[in-house]
């Protein structure tokens, strides 16, 4: 059993030596039990929050413990009366081939009804934070101006499908000319924005002739800052993520802004909420349908950025966060 553990944590931006590659013995399966062997394995930006000790809503992976991720494997010996040898199964097995389980907190994967990766993906974990946190914090209505960035990824860019299927304007940033166009040639998006271009807040301003009234945090930072003076009266801000700052190691220089989102938040009554997507478990069930409905009437499109090979995997992860991957990451192991 080939493993990658946390080897340090890290300080700032991850580095390949924060990492361990090893090897086990592949364990054994008692009674009730199944023994999953990964196929494809997720990458995402919450695994830098749990390499670090900082207080959070969920533990830190210890050193010397294989980094946390969902996987999707197949079953290759089972004591488990209800799952039989061959099946595919999503598990959070973590950054390794081989992982022991009861089956609780796993999920057959249907190969038949879609590529078993996208249960990692458009239908699986990222898929539904976008659905949920758009559509029960966002509420996009017809008309109004949907804003995400990271928008070529998992999370945005079913966020921006989702606000145009709901009848609103939706714009993406994203970093470089290439996610930009796949944007609004490939997904229909009606505006991008390139955040490593020379004037973001004016480049938004430009696509966001009436202003922003939905914001689907996943970055902070500079974006945020951009967004900050163009957000209308009642503006939704579903907080998913801040990847800007997932490897800073002290407040970042400038201006505090603080009293002036407070006197935005005042002034304009926004709604800004932080959200976890097991907030909304109970809508896993809608949520893979009507995706899945959507992807097979070709009103949702995906993208998927396979990476070779676990030993790949620290250098992809590392990539990761600073946004070399173009689509939802998944690592393959053949
Ligand atoms: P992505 O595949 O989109 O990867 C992260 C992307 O962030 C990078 O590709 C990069 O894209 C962008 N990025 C990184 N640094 C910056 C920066 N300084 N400024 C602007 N963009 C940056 O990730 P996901 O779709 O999986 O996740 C998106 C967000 O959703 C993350 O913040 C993640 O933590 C959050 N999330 C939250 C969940 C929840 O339950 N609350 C669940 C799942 C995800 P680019 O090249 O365009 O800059």
């Amino acid at each position: 059993n080939r493993r990658i553990v946390l080897a340090s944590r890290p300080h700032g931006e991850p580095k390949p030596e924060n990492f361990r590659l090893e090897e086990v013995p592949v364990p054994e399966i008692g009674p009730g039990q199944i023994l999953l062997r990964t196929r494809w394995l997720s990458l995402d930006p919450y695994m830098r929050g749990r390499m670090s000790d900082a207080k959070s809503y969920a533990t830190p992976v210890q050193i010397g413990d294989p980094i946390t991720a969902e996987v999707v494997g197949e079953v290759v010996a089972s004591k488990n009366p209800d799952i039989p040898v061959g099946e595919l199964r999503t598990a959070f097995a973590g950054w390794q081939e081989y992982f022991v389980t009861d089956g609780k907190g796993t999920r057959r994967v249907d190969p038949e009804a879609a590529p078993p990766s996208t249960a990692l993906g458009v239908l699986g974990m990222p898929g539904m934070t976008a659905y949920t946190g758009l559509l029960n914090i966002g509420q996009p209505k017809p008309g109004e101006t949907v804003v995400v960035a990271a928008a070529a990824g998992p999370v945005g860019s079913l966020v921006g499908q989702i606000a145009r299927l709901k009848g609103a304007r939706a714009v993406g940033i994203a970093g470089g000319p290439d996610k930009c166009r796949y944007l609004t040639e490939e997904l229909g998006f009606d505006a991008a924005v390139d955040h490593r271009g020379p004037d973001l807040p004016g480049a938004l301003a430009a696509a966001c002739p009436k202003g922003i009234d939905v914001y689907f945090e996943n970055v902070g930072g500079a974006v945020f800052a951009a967004v900050m003076p163009l957000l209308n009266p009642f503006a939704r801000i579903p907080v998913c993520g801040l990847v800007s700052a997932y490897n800073a190691t002290e407040a970042p220089p400038g201006p505090d802004r603080l009293p002036a989102l407070m006197r935005s938040v005042l002034t304009n009554r926004l709604h800004i909420q932080g959200f976890i997507v097991w907030d909304f478990a109970d809508q896993a069930e809608t949520f893979r349908r009507e995706v899945g409905d959507w992807i097979r009437a070709g009103k949702v499109r995906y993208r998927e950025d396979v990476v070779e090979g676990l030993e790949k995997t620290p250098e992809a992860f590392i990539g990761l966060l600073k946004g070399r991957n173009f689509g939802k990451l998944v690592v393959h192991i053949a």
